[in-house]
């Protein structure tokens, strides 16, 4: 009886661990080229695997010390030295463990990941991977992007979105060994969430749930700043069509802070521009006043797209008129318009929507559904 029930504890242990398929891999830390560091346990039981034969015993006490020598890592403990391995990975017994990394160098840079990690050396420096439970790192990604919201309702989107974003790439670092990089290219990610407990109450409370599209693929829930009272079609933009990216109109972000902007050009730069994009010489400055979304200039053929990044505008929504010899523009919203309108979305959520109304304004024809893991 006794020993069943132990096989079932070890049993229920190994399914909590390495072999959940909701662990994903996230590389760390890279852009520090790290070659020193000391880890330490913050909480839970580890132990260190040396090249997947031996086994070092760790707790909360050691400092565990690992240097980068050719293609090898060494590893001290307590200062004595242990091993000189290929890899290592440091591995947690349940899902709530946490460590630290201190990175040895001139400024050093201390930060504390959940789960597990695994170190090589690629390159001359440490290629540091946490392995951690999808929803602990999407925690962690809520508070690195936006750690002092306080309402839960808007953290349930962030979470929904967040995690729909990792079903959906987790191909992205393939061919390099890892699913998620901790950079802005994926999602920022500085490690555990450990300051705003609001954060996991809003990510356990939403579960695994994602959102699908119509024909039931996880989807690109793309969002930016403020949409100036109405987001874009997605082929508008990225020449592709989305059925879930149509254009909304929105009065939820009139008041927000990036609701108005604007811009002023000499009008002889405004009009040599016009020349130079269209090959022909332009002398009328293509002044506009209604505020329709629209792709390209109402008198020739520039693309609002190209404008903007030319010129480095705040939006492509905006109205022409000329002042004293100058082009001025004023504009309204921040960002590329599709998808999600982050400003509308947070006085949504302030007046009182619950996060599957915030997503379902946003996104059309879409369902909230939880994830099906392939284990399941
Ligand atoms: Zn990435
Ligand atoms: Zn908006």
């Amino acid at each position: 009886m006794f020993k069943k029930y132990i096989l079932s504890v070890f049993l229920l242990l190994l399914i909590l661990n390495g072999i959940n398929a909701k662990d994903i891999q996230v590389s760390i830390l890279g852009e520090y080229n790290p070659v020193q560091l000391n880890l330490a346990i913050i909480s839970g039981d580890y132990y260190i695997s040396l090249d997947d034969e031996k086994i070092l015993k760790v707790d909360n006490a050691d400092n565990v010390r690992l240097t980068a020598i050719g293609t090898k890592v060494s590893v001290e403990k307590n200062g004595q030295f242990m091993a000189l391995v290929e890899n290592l990975q440091l591995i947690s017994s349940d899902s709530l463990s946490s460590f630290k990394i201190n990175i040895i160098r001139a400024n050093s840079k201390t930060s504390i990941y959940p789960n597990s990690l695994f170190v090589s050396v690629k390159n001359g420096t440490f290629r540091l991977i946490n392995s951690v439970g999808i929803n602990q790192y999407v925690a962690g990604v809520i508070e690195s992007e936006i750690g002092n919201v306080k309402n839960i309702e808007l953290l349930k989107v962030q979470a929904v979105i967040s995690r729909s974003y990792v079903l959906r790439n987790l191909d992205k670092h393939k061919a390099e060994g890892f699913q998620m990089c901790d950079k802005v290219h994926c999602q920022v990610y500085h490690g555990k969430c450990r300051f705003n407990l609001l954060i996991n109450q809003a990510v356990d409370s939403t579960g695994y749930i994602v959102i699908f599209d119509d024909l039931n693929e996880v989807i690109d829930a793309v969002f930016h700043a403020n949409c100036g009272g109405q987001t874009i079609n997605s082929e508008d933009l990225w020449s592709k069509s989305k059925s879930y990216l149509r254009a909304v109109s929105d009065t939820f972000c009139s008041a927000g802070k990036q609701a108005n902007w604007q811009k002023e050009i000499a009008k002889s730069e405004w009009l040599q521009y016009l020349s130079r994009k269209t090959g022909q010489r332009i002398e009328d400055p293509c002044l506009f006043a209604d505020w329709n979304r629209r792709t390209q200039l109402p008198c020739c053929s520039v693309s609002l797209k190209d404008i903007r990044t030319d010129w480095k505008l705040r939006s492509t929504l905006f109205i022409i008129s000329e002042q004293d010899g100058k082009i001025v523009f004023n504009g309204k919203g921040f960002g590329h318009g599709v998808g999600m309108c982050q400003e509308g979305a947070i006085n949504m959520a302030n007046n009182g929507y619950t996060y599957d109304q915030i997503i379902k304004f946003y996104y059309t024809n879409i369902h909230l559904f939880p994830y099906q893991f392939k284990t399941e």
